[in-house]
């Protein structure tokens, strides 16, 4: 790019427990930072009430394992500001922060896998999402259900067909990607294997497992 253009910050947000983050976390973030050229993906683990988190897991021990997977990865970024907000983690509410620090004209997108996106319009306040980002949705083995009508609706006049497209304003539009390779791991699988004594091996970035063998997490 010559020094002349002018290119507006991309960055992606990518919530959820990660209650562990596993490889279908880490792939699907660092395929979605080279097709959609971003500058970060900040992946941010959800305060969850204390009664739900896995039994002995705390909220800064899904961060630590955050880190830990995340490494040196280029773009990849474990962002812990919703483990210091109290009350619930509203998406609705980070973005809007984000958007503060970012700026108006920065892209800023929402990543959710499929069967997150699915239960969008259920969120805490759901069109304004919208006013604050773009939603990406990547699509995710065995969750390839139809649409609820209230999704629908929400949707209504947001579907663009590429990055391009999207990248043409700050937020507002929806895109759903198939990234190269759609992976079949949950964080529910993972726990379920541990707690049955089973192999975890290449289901989440080695150091991960370390930190879970050493502090004995899920059993
Ligand atoms: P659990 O099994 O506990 O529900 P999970 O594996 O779905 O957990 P979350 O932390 O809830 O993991 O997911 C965070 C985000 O990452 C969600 O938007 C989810 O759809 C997405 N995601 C999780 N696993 C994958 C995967 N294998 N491929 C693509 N997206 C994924």
């Amino acid at each position: 790019m010559s020094a002349t253009e002018f290119r507006h910050a991309r960055v992606a947000m990518l919530g959820g427990t990660f209650d562990p983050v596993h490889l279908g976390h880490l792939r699907s973030a660092v395929e979605l930072y080279e097709a959609l050229k971003l500058d970060k993906v900040l992946m941010v683990p959800a305060r969850v009430p204390p009664h739900r988190e896995a039994p002995g897991v705390s909220a800064a021990d899904r961060l630590a394992m955050l880190e830990a997977g995340i490494g040196d990865t280029s773009g990849l970024v474990a962002d812990g500001r919703e483990l210091l907000r109290e009350g619930p983690s509203y998406s609705v509410d980070t973005l809007a922060q984000l958007r503060v620090e970012l700026g108006e004209s920065a892209r800023l997108v929402m990543v959710v896998g499929h069967d997150a996106f699915l239960k969008l319009a259920e969120w805490h306040a759901p069109e304004r999402l919208f006013d604050f980002a773009h939603v990406v949705v990547i699509e995710r083995p065995g969750h390839a259900a139809e649409l609820p009508v209230a999704l629908r609706e929400l949707l209504a006049g947001r579907e663009v067909e590429d990055a391009e497209a999207l990248f043409a304003q700050p937020a507002g539009g929806v895109l759903r990607l198939a990234l190269p390779s759609r992976m079949a791991i949950s964080a529910t699988e993972v726990r379920q294997r541990l707690s049955d004594g089973q192999s975890i091996r290449y289901l989440v970035p080695e150091r991960v497992e370390s930190f879970i063998q050493t502090r004995n997490l899920y059993r």
